[in-house]
């Protein structure tokens, strides 16, 4: 892959001529090598962004017009879907059944978007003023930069690119600079539909210098960013320059909480699902699992049989129930909150270390890890460890585990488990989060508001207002009887 920046319509190598190898994270293999871009990239893909905006046609396109290639997007990604989700798996370790689910997902956001395009034609309100009119319109934001993480790498980029275009904004794209394959295939995809030059770009690179640059360059008039809490405070920090519009989706810390009367068989299979779906790679992972006490034993008992089960194993393979974590670096981190959690007193039940599987030895994989006598102030409950380690904690009554769930600095998502349904709405309705599960855990989708209340970020993706994010409200107020005020007499 020689030439993976794609600015003002053109594929271009880094102006520097330097690269970066793509590791496939289940064995360590180079799967690609792409290139890696420097602020300098970065400033002329802003460049190239800002022309298409103040001087290009995607803007005044009309709704529909922008709608139709939105959806040829939608369509071009569900014409080579098996190519992306092998892509994804090669690039994450997840299972290409996971990345098919995730291409699907993609598609469907497009067209979600495609669909919003020309829906909204503004508003006339009732002016108390006589002989005027008002009217309410919403219009593009402007060069908008985003910046994206590597656990769902292109379902992520896919929230932000289809309702920015749809709402005729031009982009600028950085990928997680260890998962950029989907997102380039995506961009030829996007040149493909046929998208005026300059009004999607695409630059690789590292966080400090590229997504930086996206924060901080003042012809950027808005910046998305879906990843971790401190660089989020970074990239608001950067942002104030020109006080830009700024949309943050970070971590979370997220409490499947399953009452005494909830259906015990499902919610066993859903806590698993929860939090170790992706190997904990999830911002929504259930990784809080909050127990009444009358069942805490035996549920704990049922999880742990069900947790050594779990196969771990090439993405590729039908039988592989969960892949690799995504890099060294993250494993090391994962194995250091291990060890957190046993100095803090909390009681390892099952896995807390590499799989012993000759096969599995190349790849970043570590074993679903449970822990159980956990309390509120330990760390391993406090801090998103982004892995395949479950906290377990009991409860005695509906105060206190809505105390207990909300005793967190994030906000993303929450599950509650009963057959008492009015209970599971009281529950929900306390629950300090973006999004609350009943009786389920991660549905997500298109038509759905997504984001965090608290330290989670701010800003929602997905739903008509993730559309909404992307535009700027005006007031258009006409006098239709213009005369003389006379204030000041001539
Ligand atoms: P990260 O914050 O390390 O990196 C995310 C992106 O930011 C990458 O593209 C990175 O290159 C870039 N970046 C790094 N430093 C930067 C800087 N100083 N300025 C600008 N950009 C910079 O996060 P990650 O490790 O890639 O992703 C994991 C995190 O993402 C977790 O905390 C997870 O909860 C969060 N996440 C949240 C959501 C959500 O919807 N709320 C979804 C997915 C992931």
């Amino acid at each position: 892959m020689s030439k993976t920046l794609y600015i003002g319509g053109e594929w271009i190598s880094a102006e520097k001529k330097q690269t970066r190898r793509i590791i496939n994270p289940f064995n360590q293999e180079e799967i690609a090598t792409v290139c890696e871009g420097d602020r300098n990239d970065a400033v002329k893909a802003i460049a190239a962004a800002r022309k298409a905006f103040d001087e290009g046609e995607w803007p005044v396109l009309s709704g529909l017009e922008r709608g139709q290639f939105v959806l040829k997007i939608a369509e071009l990604i569900r014409r080579d879907l098996n190519e992306l989700a092998e892509l994804e798996s090669l690039d994450t370790g997840k299972t290409i059944e996971e990345s098919k689910a995730d291409m699907d997902d993609i598609a469907n956001v497009f067209q979600y978007y495609a669909g919003l395009a020309d829906k909204d034609g503004g508003e006339v309100i009732s002016s108390p003023i006589p002989d005027s009119v008002s009217k309410i319109v919403r219009e593009p934001i402007g060069v908008c930069g985003q910046i994206t993480p590597w656990n769902y790498p292109l379902l992520q980029a896919s929230w932000k690119i289809a309702p920015a275009l749809a709402a005729g904004n031009t982009i600028v794209l950085k990928p997680s600079e260890i998962t950029p394959l989907t997102t380039i295939k995506v961009f030829q995809l996007i040149e493909e539909a046929g998208i005026p030059k300059g009004a999607a770009n695409l630059v690789l690179g590292p966080g400090a210098s590229v997504g930086d640059e996206l924060a901080r360059n003042l012809d950027v008039d808005l910046v998305s960013f879906t990843g971790g809490i401190e660089t989020g405070k970074k990239i608001m920090q950067a942002a104030s320059g020109n006080v830009k519009k700024i949309a943050l989706e970070l971590g979370g810390k997220n409490p499947n909480i399953v009452f005494k009367d909830a259906d015990l068989e499902t919610a066993a299979d859903q806590a698993l699902n929860a939090v170790f779906f992706h190997a904990g790679q999830v911002c929504s992972a259930g990784s809080r699992l909050l127990v009444d006490e009358a069942i805490h034993d035996e549920f704990l008992a049922e999880l742990i049989k069900r947790t050594k089960s779990i196969k771990l194993g090439n993405g590729f393979h039908e039988d592989t129930e969960s892949g690799p974590l995504i890099s060294a670096e993250h494993r090391a981190k994962v194995e250091k909150y291990v060890e957190i959690g046993i100095e803090e007193g909390a009681k390892l039940e099952t896995g807390g270390k590499r799989p012993d599987d000759p096969a599995l030895q190349n790849g970043f994989f570590y074993e679903p890890t449970i822990f159980s006598n956990c309390k509120s102030d330990m760390r391993i409950v406090q801090e998103e460890i982004f892995g395949p380690v479950l906290t377990v904690e009991s409860f005695s009554s509906e105060e206190e585990v809505v105390r207990l769930a909300n005793d967190t600095i994030y906000g993303l998502a929450g599950a509650v488990w009963s057959k008492d349904i009015e209970k599971c709405e009281r529950v929900a309705a306390k629950l300090r989060m973006g999004t609350v599960w009943i009786n389920d855990f991660h549905p997500y989708f298109a038509q759905a508001p997504w984001g965090g209340y608290k330290q989670s970020g701010f800003g929602r993706e997905l739903g008509k207002i993730g559309l909404e994010e992307y535009t700027e409200i005006k007031h258009i107020y006409r006098n239709t009887k213009p005369a003389p005020v006379n204030w000041f007499q001539a």
